[in-house]
């Protein structure tokens, strides 16, 4: 499997083996409970009831696992996958570190729900500098973090972790399993949310977890059939469905992010530009190392809340919305959610549209925009 390239694996991944008749992604299998072995019971199927087991889930868990090069659990958000790794892991007592940068609700559980519960919480800059991890029982990190777009080299912090005995676990949101493959650099855990650009549509949320270890998989599919936080049968479907295209979507985003930073690169009324694989950004030099390709998301400062407004007001091919990830070009003014980022401080999450016609309605929006 692994000397295909990504646009192959994405087309392939999780699919059944091919039998006449039957189609080649199965439709959603909608139950709760199914048909059980009068005289076994529930040991001789996987199929017994639906929180604990689905075959449409599993399809997609063994697709996502295949891109990922581990074993995947999916979950009904990634917010849900994320806490759900928090809380299987830590104890009262236990030391986790966070990204400071990183997504803004994972900080509030941290501080309103771990706090509470005795775990000490270290919140930590992506580009660290990182305290020692003695004592340390699990960190996690995003890379690129959302939504300043900061880098962390995963492997040189796989190595300082595993040295103190704790475990690394990487937020691969951003990336997606095209972008990186947190586990083949070390990482024991990868967590994401599967809404953003690996599904890609805008229409559904998802989140997953990946890894190697049989005890950490066990313990985390534990955790979610006993909670619950499972997707249903027909988003994980659709969420299948949505992989096979991941290649040609991402690199469409990539390529219309390339030209949309060469624009915004150039203008004077545009501040603060991030994007990773821009060669004269802080990330790219671990970035272009670590990744294989870069996501299409990128960040900016307009300088106040109303020429953002203005902006996109004008933008024919720009919609306000968060998430990011999606067919569509989005721009995010994210200090309206309350994350800690400045007024004018955009995430613009590029596109499949044409990119002639991207950059050209950008650059015209700009100038309706005005200046501060
Ligand atoms: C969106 C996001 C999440 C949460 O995912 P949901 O599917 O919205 O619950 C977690 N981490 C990162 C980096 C995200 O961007």
């Amino acid at each position: 499997m692994s000397e295909w390239g990504d646009g192959t694996r994405c087309v392939r991944a999780g699919l059944p083996e091919p039998a006449p008749g039957d189609p080649f992604l199965p439709g959603p299998v909608f139950a709760a409970p199914y048909h059980l072995d009068p005289f076994s019971g529930p040991s001789t199927s996987p199929n017994g009831y639906g929180r604990p087991d689905n075959p449409t889930r599993r399809l997609l868990e063994a697709a996502v696992g295949e891109l990922e090069g581990g074993d995947c659990r999916v979950f009904a958000t990634g917010q849900a996958a994320i806490t759900g790794l928090l809380l299987t892991l830590l104890r009262p007592g236990d030391t986790v570190v966070l990204p400071t940068d990183g997504y803004f609700p994972v900080r509030a559980f941290a501080t309103d729900v771990l706090e509470a519960i005795g775990v000490r919480v270290l919140f930590v800059p992506t580009v660290g500098p990182y305290p020692s991890f003695e004592g340390v029982r699990l960190v996690l990190v995003e890379t690129p973090a959302n939504p300043g777009l900061d880098v962390v080299d995963v492997a040189a912090l796989a190595e300082q972790a595993h040295a103190a005995g704790a475990l690394l676990a990487v937020d691969n949101t951003t990336a997606t399993p095209l972008g990186q493959r947190p586990l083949d650099l070390g990482a024991d855990l990868v967590v994401a949310s599967g809404t953003k650009a690996l599904t890609g549509h805008s229409d559904l949320l998802l989140g997953y977890l990946a890894s190697r270890s049989t005890e950490l998989i066990d313990a985390v599919t534990t955790w979610r059939t006993t909670t619950g936080a499972v997707p249903g049968a027909f988003d994980a479907w659709l969420a299948h469905r949505s992989l096979a295209t991941l290649d040609l979507r991402l690199a469409r985003q990539s390529a219309n992010a390339a030209a949309v930073v060469d624009l915004l690169a150039g203008r004077s009324d545009v501040t603060g530009l991030r994007w990773p694989g821009r060669p004269d950004d802080p990330a790219y030099p671990v970035a272009s190392a670590q990744m294989r390709r870069i996501p299409g998301v990128l960040s900016f400062d307009l300088g106040d809340a109303d020429r953002v407004g203005r902006f996109v007001a004008a933008a024919r091919l720009v919609a306000a919305a968060t998430s990011f990830g999606g067919l569509h070009t989005t721009a995010d003014r994210r200090a309206q959610w309350g994350d800690d980022t400045a007024p004018g401080f955009v995430r613009l999450s590029c596109g499949a549209e044409d990119t002639a016609d991207l950059v050209a309605d950008i650059a015209a929006a700009l100038d309706a925009a005005g200046s501060v």
